[in-house]
């Protein structure tokens, strides 16, 4: 778990900096298009504010994908840049404070779903499956009709 003790933030904030292994990150994704089997790297500061803490900085968790149109394993990272949360340590949406530590975990693993690719693809134009003949641009444009135009052709024969 990625934690935070306040006690060591009072003084001069607190930078964190490490991986953090993908079973305790836990994301919960059961795609077959997408895996996430390695550690979340992660390169935050965090510094306490009134009554909540202020944690900012960048994310990036490798995945391995399929991709949803030509099925090509490939690896991407997911990267959340510029990425702050903010933790209020008073009122109704206050965080749990356990021995003088907030988990951060539960944050991470909220924000990274929320990123999360819904359909992988290789390459963003990707043309997905495909014969290797040279196609014209219109082509390419439409695969799904290229695709239904074939069938038409092998059900005459
Ligand atoms: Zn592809």
């Amino acid at each position: 778990m990625l934690k935070i003790n306040l006690r060591h933030l009072e003084e001069n904030g607190l930078r964190l900096q490490g991986e953090l292994p993908a079973a305790e990150l836990d994301l919960g994704v059961n795609d077959e298009l997408i895996r996430s089997e390695r550690p979340l790297k992660y390169d935050l500061s965090a510094e306490l504010l009134n009554d909540a803490v202020l944690v900012t900085g960048s994310l990036a968790l490798p995945l391995d994908c399929e991709c949803s149109r030509c099925l090509k394993k490939f690896r991407t990272t997911l990267k959340l840049k510029g990425w702050a949360a903010h933790l209020p340590l008073e009122g109704e949406d206050k965080v749990a404070v356990e021995n003088d530590c907030v988990d951060l975990t539960p944050i991470l693993r909220e924000d990274i779903l929320l990123d999360f690719p819904q359909h992988p693809l290789c390459k963003p134009d990707c043309a997905g499956l495909k014969n290797n003949s040279v196609r014209t641009p219109e082509a390419a444009d439409e695969p799904a009709l290229d695709v239904w135009a074939k069938l038409d052709k092998l059900k005459l024969k």
